[in-house]
């Protein structure tokens, strides 16, 4: 008798407070049954001697985002999600910029057609406040939080972006009284600014300097600013991609003093260095983000906060572009200066499998926080928590089947996103997802894909007053 439409058989499933072997049943896209010696799918994935997961969510995710001035992403939502999806994946979140003198409803409105019908993934969007105008935190911002847009992002840095200290208050207090959450770039602009001018009137003006001109203090003060702000407005806040441990100081100080705090940290912080901006031929533009990788001894303070919990979420800030285009990190004007080179690197699908060879594989975490990290801290933190981020009776059916045995070298030839190169090429990993599971439907079996563009949908978040994080 055909009881389920799937059953996944026989593998070890982990979740982010449990490990143990049983099958799981799946009917109508949710998990409705987890016991040992399921039959009656109608189909059915033999899973033994592989670790079967919540599929990963990337909480920080740039797609299709307008870049200025001849600057392209390089990842459009197919592209995106489908890079997304060969990683392990089942929901990416990626920004939604408002436009300046725009309504965000229509950016949204035009986001909303540029995913429709074209993921891999299930996606769900963050609000990127640029115009902050009265109507915007008066009107426009409650109204998008109780449909489901319930989460902000403000920029500390970027012309055209940055928001000054009223600016974040304001944003702050709309996150308070709606339940939203924000999510801060902190980086300091206006020392920032400072030091570009230095370098460029010295004729430093090679991509190394991009991270010269964004120093630790940079990052350090403006991070203990966004958590001051928070604290006068009294609401939780997330401060992303910190690149280095005196940041981590201004979280844990915070915590101390009662402020919730969200930290997330990324790959290229784990795996990069400065020293890889420089490299002939302008090489080192490809690995120009911000904040820019640091050294050796910020890569080990930043496993040492995954350890130990300074950071909750591990996402990629996967912000692709091409390397050996004029409409990516090779453009006429970026060729000038690092100040032009489109600042991002693209990883949304080699964040797991790198957590996975590096933290679990190599024993500094265990499967639980592998999936806290990756997939459930995100769902909580984001309002998608319980249908996504678990494996539970009544979630969704998304999962990735992780093979522990494989052993792969990172080559972008392999990869599926639209960039030119990986940042992580050549990096030898162990234990790769071969089989990704959305909502009850194989996406990709065994390496192969078997889903199609447009099995993944768009889903609302809630806002906070039923979150559990
Ligand atoms: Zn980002």
């Amino acid at each position: 008798m055909t009881k389920f439409d799937l059953v996944v058989k026989g593998g070890t499933i982990a979740t982010a407070s449990d490990i143990f072997k049983a099958d799981i049943g799946i009917l109508d896209g949710k998990i409705v049954q987890i016991g040992e010696q399921l039959d009656g799918g109608a189909q059915t994935i033999d899973a033994s001697g592989k670790y079967v997961l919540p599929g990963g969510i990337d909480s920080h995710v740039h797609i299709s985002q307008p870049s200025g001035d001849g600057i392209v992403m390089a990842d459009d939502f197919e592209s995106g999600t489908r890079s997304a999806l060969f990683g392990g994946n089942t929901t990416i979140m990626p920004f939604c910029l408002q436009e300046k003198d725009r309504p965000m409803r229509e950016a949204l409105n035009a986001y909303h057609e540029l995913a429709e019908g074209n993921c891999y993934t299930d996606v769900s969007f963050h609000l990127i406040v640029s115009d902050p105008t009265d109507s915007l935190f008066g009107q426009e911002l409650p109204a998008l939080a109780a449909d489901g847009y319930s989460s902000f992002k403000v920029f500390m840095t970027y012309e055209g972006l940055r928001l000054n200290d009223a600016e974040i208050l304001k944003t702050l207090d709309v996150a308070r009284s709606t339940g939203a959450t924000v999510m801060v770039h902190c980086e300091n602009e206006d020392a920032i600014r400072f030091l570009i001018a230095r370098h460029e009137a010295e004729g430093d003006v090679a991509p190394r300097a991009h991270a010269s001109t964004r120093p630790v203090a940079v990052e350090r003060e403006a991070t203990h600013r966004a958590l001051t702000l928070a604290e006068i407005v009294d609401v939780p806040v997330v401060i992303v991609h910190v690149s280095n441990g005196e940041a981590m100081e201004e979280i844990a100080r915070a915590r101390s003093r009662g402020i919730k705090v969200v930290g997330e940290t990324c790959p290229q912080y784990l795996m990069l260095t400065a020293d890889d901006l420089d490299g002939m031929d302008w090489e080192g533009a490809k690995f120009v983000c911000s904040p820019p990788p640091r050294d050796k001894a910020a890569q080990e303070e930043c496993w040492r906060g995954i350890e130990t919990g300074i950071f909750d979420l591990f996402s990629s800030d996967h912000c692709p572009f091409r390397y050996d285009d004029e409409r990516g990190k090779r453009s006429p004007k970026g060729l000038e200066s690092f100040r032009h080179i489109p600042n991002g690197i693209p990883g949304v699908e080699t964040r797991l499998p790198i957590l996975f060879s590096e933290g679990v594989m190599k024993g500094r975490i265990d499967l639980p926080r592998f999936v806290a990290l990756s997939a459930t801290n995100h769902a909580k933190t984001y309002g998608l928590y319980p249908e996504k981020g678990t494996i539970s009776i009544g979630a969704d059916a998304d999962i990735a089947i992780w093979d522990p045995t494989i052993k792969r070298t990172i080559r972008h030839a392999d990869l599926h996103d639209g960039a030119d190169y990986s940042p992580y090429e050549g990096i030898e990993i162990t234990g790769w997802p071969t089989t990704v599971i959305l909502g009850g439907r194989l996406m990709v079996r065994d390496g192969a894909l078997v889903g199609k563009k447009g099995d993944g949908t768009y889903r609302s978040a809630r806002a906070k007053s039923t979150k559990t994080i």
